[in-house]
């Protein structure tokens, strides 16, 4: 542009100074600078005194660029080709780049000459800028490359604007389909709606708002996670849909493990639980009545003991099986562990529904049951508590319930039992005596008594059985039948035991004296003193510091014991046979496998049962019992002991009957141990 006009300077110029954004800068023909303003000096470094007079090319023109511009200018000055605006890359004082966007003007002076004017802005923000926007564009889309996830762009109603994929997989719709459709469009109606519902909330909210759904593809389930946030002023939201369909299997398959029991699939104790929380919650809210149901499977141990775990594991599925379908629908059956399960029925109307199903419980039980080729007879003990009647939270309903079921073993099994208030009284006297049995040999509250045994034959004392006595300041006197199954329960029968073995060795040796009368002391021992790896050493121990011949210590062991069948109990028997100590078999009839006992272990005595004894001068079937159990002990070389001979016709017949010893209160009741010591020296 060749202005015909000479330029009207100072008001120009003046305007130039004014702009420091802009660099404006004035050539003679010659190049040499005219004018440079303060805007030049920002954006090229170089002050107007510098600058003046020097020339264009050697100012801020890079070395490649010199000859091109030389030559366009000499254009423009001789042949008024104007040199058009573009984009430079041009050079500061310091040598730096300096990218401006050029406009240039031509004026000729008042003295005819050419003014080039060159108007340059800096372009180094927007440059910085622009690479700024390509590095996030960058790094957006690495971050897209390398996430499994599906993101969407969406406008406020769900419509779609954008999207980015890893792969179509991902999309489960094809690409085309998705830009510029809705939400709507592509997933089922229920997915679509909570999707619109979120979108609004992480509008509002401005910050991250994540749910979950799952979509069927043609019969397999996946599932996902969406997280929507808003775009700020943009009234759009972004969506990172992820598929969790395999975190969501993994944890599926924990809380399967952790509510459901792995074998029979039925609900496990917590689940169990917390199934009758629910319930109770729910009945208390209804006011209506529950029912808990507590079963356990009749002598389960000894299948799994004498047929194995295999056979046993079997046994439970089906059983489980069973009483899953002998309930309704809504009614829980679980497993609360080993051989126990509960059924809770809710909303009952009265009880003899319960007892309904209870009796089909127990009928679904009276099928043998078939496991690898073999048919096995099982029966259930059940036990149950009613809500609100019989307590109204789980912990007394579960326990009601077991004390229930407890019952119904005592009476003969394969039956069912309600809760009752004895029971509870029952149980409430067991816990009182498990508390106070608790330091009671620390208190010394326990003393020996003995009862003396006689020989039949001559009347002689030949020694006497330690039975336990026991004097509580709260509770009384309380009696071993009563007390040492609890304290067999609770493990202190170890502790409680050894101190009446020691104590029934030290009376027997104070109650021989002088006189080596080689009088004999019998000790009860229980099941769960067998466990105790030390008891042999302890007993041999006891006996050489009392320097005592180990056969003059008996222990009385009842069928309880071998019945458990462990290797340990047959192991600490040989052993406590080989250091000498006799052995007797207690309370003998009252079990029923008896006789392969006596023959498997080796015993030295026969105790008969103080039932069978007292039956003898009364009726047959006691004495033909007693006749054969003499004769059939003595072929295998035991001794017989009669216990609880109360009256001298008893004593007259076993006499007869060839019985060896004899115990009893004919004779005497158990005495503390000075008395009998006494008796000894009269
Ligand atoms: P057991 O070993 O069969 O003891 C005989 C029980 O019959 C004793 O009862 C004794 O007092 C009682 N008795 C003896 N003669 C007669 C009689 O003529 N008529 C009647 N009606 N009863 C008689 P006790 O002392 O109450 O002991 C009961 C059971 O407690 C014992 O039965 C024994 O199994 C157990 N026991 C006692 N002391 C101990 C002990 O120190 N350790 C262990 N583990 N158990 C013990
Ligand atoms: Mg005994
Ligand atoms: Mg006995």
């Amino acid at each position: 542009m060749l202005n015909p006009q000479p330029a009207t300077r100072d008001s120009v110029h003046q305007l130039f100074d004014a702009v420091d954004a802009i660099s404006v800068q004035g050539y003679d023909e010659e190049r040499r600078v005219i004018y440079w303003n303060r805007g030049s000096e920002l954006l090229y470094g170089y002050t107007a005194q510098e600058a003046l007079g020097r020339r264009l090319e050697e100012l801020i023109i890079p070395e490649i660029m010199r000859e091109g511009v030389i030559a366009a200018h000499k254009e423009w000055v001789h042949k008024g080709v104007e040199i058009p605006a573009s984009e430079l890359e041009l050079r500061s004082k310091d040598g730096q780049v300096v990218n401006v966007f050029s406009n240039h003007a031509m004026f000729i002076n008042e003295r005819n000459e050419c003014e080039m004017y060159c108007i340059d802005i800096g372009l180094g923000d927007v440059k910085q800028a622009q690479a700024e926007v390509t590095l996030k564009e960058n790094w957006l889309s690495a971050v897209f490359e390398s996430t499994p996830d599906l993101y969407l762009l969406m406008s406020g109603n769900g419509n779609i604007n954008n999207y980015h994929a890893g792969g179509f997989d991902q999309l489960y719709v094809r690409p085309e389909g998705i830009i510029g459709n809705n939400i709507a469009d592509i997933l089922p109606r229920n997915v679509a709606l909570k999707f619109k519902a979120k979108i609004i909330e992480a509008l509002e909210a401005g910050r991250v708002v994540s749910f979950e759904y799952e979509l069927d593809f043609t019969g397999e389930i996946r599932y996902f996670e969406a997280r929507l946030r808003s775009l700020e002023r943009h009234e759009q939201v972004v969506a990172i849909v992820r598929d969790i369909t395999d975190q969501h299997t993994a944890s599926e398959l924990i809380r399967k493990q952790a509510y459901f029991d792995a074998l029979t699939s039925l609900p496990n104790r917590f689940l169990s639980l917390d199934r009758l929380l629910q319930m109770i919650k729910d009945m208390e809210r209804e006011s209506e009545k529950a029912a808990v149901i507590f079963l356990d499977i009749d002598d389960f141990k000894k299948v799994n003991d004498s047929l194995g775990h295999d056979v046993g594991d079997k046994l439970l599925v089906e059983a489980a099986k069973r009483l899953s379908l002998s309930v309704r629908k809504s009614d829980t059956v679980g497993r609360l562990g080993g051989d126990e399960f509960i059924v809770l029925l809710k909303s009952l109307t009265d009880c003899t529904g319960v007892v309904d199903v209870v009796e089909n419980l127990l009928a679904a039980f009276r099928e043998p049951f078939r496991i690898d080729g073999r048919e096995l007879i099982l029966t259930t003990s059940i036990g149950i508590s009613i809500y609100p009647d019989n307590g109204d939270t789980a912990t007394d309903l579960l326990r009601n319930a077991d004390i229930a079921m407890y019952q119904a073993k005592a009476s003969g099994r394969n039956t069912h039992s309600f809760f009752t208030r004895e029971m509870n009284e029952m149980i409430m006297r067991r816990m009182e005596i498990e508390g106070q049995l608790h330091g009671a040999l620390e208190r010394n509250e326990f003393e020996v008594y003995y009862q003396p045994k006689f020989d039949v034959r001559d009347g002689k004392v030949i020694g006497a059985e330690a039975l336990l006595r026991w004097h509580n300041p709260i509770l009384g006197n309380v009696g071993p039948d009563e007390f040492i199954p609890i304290a067999e329960h609770t493990g202190s029968i170890v502790p409680i035991g050894k101190y009446v073995i020691e104590q029934a060795l030290q009376f027997l040796v104070e109650w021989e004296g002088e006189s080596r009368s080689g009088y004999t002391v019998a000790v009860n021992l229980s099941p769960r003193q067998f466990r105790d790896k030390k008891l042999v050493s302890f007993v041999e121990e006891r006996l050489r510091d009392e320097n005592l011949r180990p056969e003059r210590l008996e222990f009385e062991i009842t069928e309880g014991v071998l019945m458990a069948g462990q290797s340990y109990v047959e192991d600490s028997l040989g052993k406590l046979h080989q250091l000498g100590v006799r052995l007797s078999m207690d309370d003998f009839g009252t079990g029923y496998s008896s006789l392969s006992y006596l023959r498997q272990y080796d015993f030295d005595l026969l105790k008969i049962d103080r039932s069978f004894v007292s039956g003898i001068t009364k009726n047959k079937e006691d004495r033909d019992l007693v006749t054969a159990t003499i004769a059939m002990a003595h072929s295998l070389g035991l001794q017989v002991v009669a216990e609880g001979v109360e009256t001298a016709a008893q004593l007259t017949l076993l006499r007869e009957l060839g019985c060896d010893v004899a115990q009893g209160y004919h004779f005497s009741k158990p005495v503390p141990a000075k008395e009998m010591i006494g008796c000894r020296r009269e």
